[in-house]
């Protein structure tokens, strides 16, 4: 589909966040009410990360324009894992542009466990979107650098941007995943053997498990969901990251395949673009308005933090983040 837009505006479609004490209320309340809940399993396919506290439970919001609201272990530091993979694809956007990238890594939900070996099969190693381990693969691929250290940086002083301040990268976790991860080399070397990485894979898959370590919080991911909710400007340091069109490239991507295959049921229910990982963190953003962010290690069957999803579902709710949701104009809200 061509639709020759290229160089049409961009309007854009969006509202304002609710004032501060509302936003603060609307946290402590979500905290409150799901803090006791205790369904789901702490992951322990990386031996480093099955050590994590189930009790822990952080939340955060970040508006676009002012201070971020949080609760409970909000700076609580754990690995960011596969919520990397939503930044390093903006960075990379931001680099090569949109074109390019929808080349190598497609936007369609695969319907499949983050780490499958099958659609890539299917697909003639076309990998079907960079939120899944093949496509952040091809995607970290993609980062601009000569060598693997410098490619390494850009990730990192990327991603800190968007954080507004420098992430360190958690040593333990980074070595114990190295261990363990076999599976993610053997998909980097499928990707190699279909000409989708023409750089040594397993220096891609090195630079892709350090950005799955780097250390953030809920008050972290907040902020840097709210960059991309400001049209790439860190909503606390006024820094830009990446270009707007980037953002909303990232979001749309987020939206269809940001939860797994659970990507559906969480926007059917919750109705934002989001990305989760399997350490328990969740960035969920309302483009305009902010973003939150959740922590807490107990997981529901497809690696999504189950505290995180109640959170954002009250917090969608109460802080009108649904993009979907209006109400005829003038008339009772329902
Ligand atoms: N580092 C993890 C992996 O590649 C990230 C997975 C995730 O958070 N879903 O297996």
């Amino acid at each position: 589909m061509d639709a020759d837009i290229e160089g049409v505006p961009q309007e854009v479609s969006t509202g304002s966040l609710p004032a501060g004490d509302r936003v603060q209320r609307s946290v402590d309340e979500a905290h409150a009410r799901y803090r006791d809940r205790d369904e789901g399993e702490v992951i322990d396919s990386i031996p480093e990360l099955a050590e994590a506290d189930p009790a822990l439970f952080g939340l955060a919001v970040a508006p676009t324009g002012g201070d971020v609201h949080a609760a409970g272990d909000a700076d609580v530091q754990f690995t960011i894992q596969s919520i990397s993979k939503a930044f390093v694809y903006a960075l990379v956007c931001e680099a090569h542009g949109h074109d390019e990238v929808l080349e190598r890594v497609g936007v369609d939900n695969t319907g499949y466990p983050f780490d499958s070996v099958v659609t890539l099969e299917l697909n003639d190693g076309h990998p079907k979107n960079p939120m899944v381990n093949a496509g952040a693969l091809a995607t970290t691929a993609l980062v601009p650098g000569d060598g693997a250290a410098e490619r390494w940086e850009h990730v990192r002083t990327g991603l800190s941007a968007f954080a507004g301040r420098r992430l360190e990268m958690d040593d333990a976790v980074h070595r114990s995943e190295s261990a363990v991860n076999q599976r993610t080399r053997a998909i980097a070397q499928l990707l190699e053997s279909y000409g989708r990485i023409t750089t040594d894979p397993l220096d891609v898959v090195d630079v892709y498990t350090r950005q799955c370590a780097l250390l953030v919080s809920a008050r972290d991911l907040a902020v840097m969901g709210a960059t991309l909710a400001n049209g790439g400007v860190n909503p606390l340091t006024g820094e830009r990251t990446v270009s707007p069109h980037v953002c909303r490239d990232v979001l749309s991507v987020l939206a269809v395949t940001g939860m797994y295959e659970k990507s559906g049921d969480w926007l059917f229910g919750i109705g934002m673009p989001a990305k989760s990982g399997i350490s328990g963190g969740i960035v969920a953003v309302a483009p305009g308005k902010g973003a939150l962010g959740a922590y807490s290690p107990q997981l529901d069957s497809a690696g999504n933090s189950v505290r995180g999803q109640l959170a954002a579902a009250y917090l969608s709710r109460t802080l009108g983040l649904n993009v979907f949701a209006s109400s005829a104009a003038g008339g009772p809200r329902g």
